[in-house]
């Protein structure tokens, strides 16, 4: 069976219009191939709402919580954004649509490059993909207006905050390695303010002090997440 990536993808935007009030979220959602950011066979799934292993025991998030998760971020078009697990790059390439400029970290290297290059192929040429380095995010680039992670984290990194700027929004996952509350921190010269926006299941952040430890024999050793 053959699909129409084009009228899969009118259908999906469609879908997310029911809870994505985000006129530019929407917009990137309906011009970001999605096809080319899943394995090859699998893209027949391409634009079903749901999460795709990738690889390594990986997913690409269910569009759903990736619409959620960019909506929050509220991004007006000037922002240097920072996102935390590059996956497949499908969530950067439509970063790049609705910021000026995208860094995008990621600890497994096979997955940075292969996610470098599709970014390159679809032509997002504001992203950069860096394989993480020994603090959480990217110092060397910070302040970020807006920073992302796309993996579940134990609480709420303190390095990531560190590296916000003020007003700046950070949207994270936070609970246990299987389930966790999605998490927006504010950043104002009055302290850091934290709202909950409900449910999520991500793949569990790996990190030495901010994340959870590797488990032996599986890049995370549990059932595929959104
Ligand atoms: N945003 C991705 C999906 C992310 S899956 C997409 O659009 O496809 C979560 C990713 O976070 C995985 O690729 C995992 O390797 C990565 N990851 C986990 N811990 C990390 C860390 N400490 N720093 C950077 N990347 C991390």
């Amino acid at each position: 069976m053959t699909v129409d990536y084009v009228l899969a993808r009118e259908a999906l935007v469609r879908s997310l219009r029911r809870g994505i009030r985000d006129e530019r979220v929407l917009k990137a959602f309906g011009s970001v191939p999605r096809e080319h950011f899943v394995p090859e066979h699998l893209r027949r799934y391409a634009y079903d709402d749901r999460a795709i292993p990738i690889g390594r025991d990986q997913t690409i998030s269910q569009p759903l919580m990736v619409a959620i998760m960019t909506q929050a971020l509220k991004l007006k078009g000037d922002e240097k954004v920072l996102e935390v697990g590059t996956g497949s790059g499908y969530q950067a390439a439509l970063l790049s649509k609705l910021a000026r400029e995208v860094v995008s970290v990621e600890r497994l290297p096979d997955l940075a490059q292969a996610a470098s290059r599709r970014l390159e192929e679809v032509g997002a040429s504001n992203v950069r993909v860096h394989e993480s380095g020994e603090t959480l995010g990217r110092p060397e680039n910070a302040p970020f207006d807006a920073i992302i992670v796309t993996a579940g984290a134990p609480r709420v990194p303190r390095s990531l905050l560190d590296q916000l700027a003020l007003g700046g929004r950070l949207v994270v996952p936070v609970g246990d390695r299987r389930v966790q509350q999605l998490v927006r921190a504010t950043k104002s010269d009055r302290g850091v303010s934290l709202e909950q926006l409900g449910e999520c299941r991500f793949v569990p952040l790996i990190a030495e002090r901010e994340g959870w430890p590797e488990r032996e024999g599986s890049a995370n050793g549990m059932q595929p997440a959104v």
